[in-house]
């Protein structure tokens, strides 16, 4: 398919269109070569409604597009034309309607956490294990689920893979500071925000914590033999409105040179940019020499904010090494990561 426009995109729908990481992917999607919207989906309150009056405040850089506003918002029922459902859904609709998509023939391609750890579900990064893709094979369903880590999972996970890949990992601790947006619209109160950080984010640290060894796991006999990877994470949510930023420390399992880790980090390309999959970044992992940066507000948006930032790489006697990460939470952890990962399956054959 390699990237050239198709005669007829593939048409596909989203569920929870409404919210953040659902205007997110209406945004990402408007001028698509490969996908088309032609449903959005949301809870009862929307449907029925024109798109421009159920979203209650548009979040997007540019006007909302017209040929959208004017979609009217349908309820979650498999009943439309469409090859590729988008999931934006919370837990709890999730649990109730990707099924019954995926039962009905479509490939859902979700967000939200609640198959993440399925058996014979990919939990896919295109970057790291392209190859999870193969689980789809033994799923129950006409059509297919495959989902996205979560949005500081992913940040992680790209900046370890060259480390794990060249020089081994022994053991991670992590410290997230995490957007606002990563809690949905309207998400956390003015008044417990400002002039505040608060140390919890409800589930968060044990996804941090496990959703790698699934990631960096091998496909090996038609499942996946977890990594045995050791991470240790604690997650905050701060007061900036885009951009998970995370403090690491790492003990590598053989001694290493800084210029060889950031040699790895910057030579680091995979499947996304060797198929030149429409929204892959350029580069993975971007790495900046400079000792205030990656920050939120300037790198978040890096390379269509696909790629991770990272600096700060410190030796240090406690751990091998430190170094801060930064991700976009709606695009590479959330919307974007998940239109790579439908974009990887067109091109390989797997819809
Ligand atoms: P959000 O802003 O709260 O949006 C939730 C969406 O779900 C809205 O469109 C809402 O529609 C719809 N919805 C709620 N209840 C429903 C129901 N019973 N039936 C059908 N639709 C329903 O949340 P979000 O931040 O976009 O997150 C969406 C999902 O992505 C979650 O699973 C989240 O964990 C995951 N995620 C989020 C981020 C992030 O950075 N925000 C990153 C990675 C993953 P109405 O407008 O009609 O209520």
């Amino acid at each position: 398919m390699k990237n050239k426009k198709l005669n007829k995109k593939i048409p596909v729908g989203i569920l929870g269109a409404t919210g953040m990481v659902g205007q997110k992917f209406v945004e990402l999607l408007i001028d698509h070569p490969w996908f088309e919207i032609v449903a959005l989906m949301a809870s009862e309150k929307s449907v029925g409604k024109k798109y421009k009056e159920a979203v209650k405040m548009w979040q997007g850089s540019e006007p909302m597009p017209f040929h959208v506003a004017d979609i009217k918002v349908r309820e979650c029922k498999p009943n439309f034309d469409c090859k590729i459902v988008f999931s934006a859904l919370d837990a709890g609709p999730a649990e109730e309607f990707e099924e019954k998509f995926a039962r009905a023939g479509y490939s859902v391609v979700s967000n939200a956490r609640i198959h993440r750890m399925d058996s014979n579900v990919p939990l896919l990064v295109p970057e790291i294990n392209p190859d999870h893709l193969e689980l789809i094979k033994a799923q129950p369903y006409k059509g297919s689920i495959v989902t996205n880590p979560n949005c500081s999972t992913i940040g992680l996970v790209i900046a370890l893979k060259p480390l794990l890949d060249n020089f081994g990992i022994e053991k991670v601790n992590v410290v997230t500071l995490q957007a606002l947006s990563g809690a949905g619209y309207p998400g956390v109160a003015s008044l417990d925000i400002v002039d505040n950080v608060i140390p919890f984010i409800s589930g968060e640290e044990d996804k941090v914590e496990n959703e790698p060894q699934k990631i960096f796991g091998s496909y090996v006999n038609k499942k996946i033999k977890y990594n045995d990877i050791s991470i240790s994470a604690q997650c905050n949510r701060v007061g900036v409105r885009h951009g998970h930023l995370e403090c690491v420390n790492l003990k590598l399992k053989q001694r290493v040179r800084e210029k060889d880790i950031i040699q790895a980090w910057r030579r680091f390309s995979s499947e996304p940019q060797k198929l030149d999959l429409p929204l892959a970044s350029k580069h993975p992992i971007y790495y900046f020499e400079d000792d205030c940066l990656p920050q939120p507000k300037y790198q978040r948006d890096i390379d269509k904010g696909m790629a991770v930032s990272i600096g700060r790489l410190q030796r240090k006697h406690i751990f091998d090494y430190k170094f801060v990460v930064l991700s976009h939470n709606l695009i590479r952890g959330a919307a974007g990561g998940a239109i790579l990962n439908a974009e990887l399956m067109a091109e390989k054959g797997y819809l």
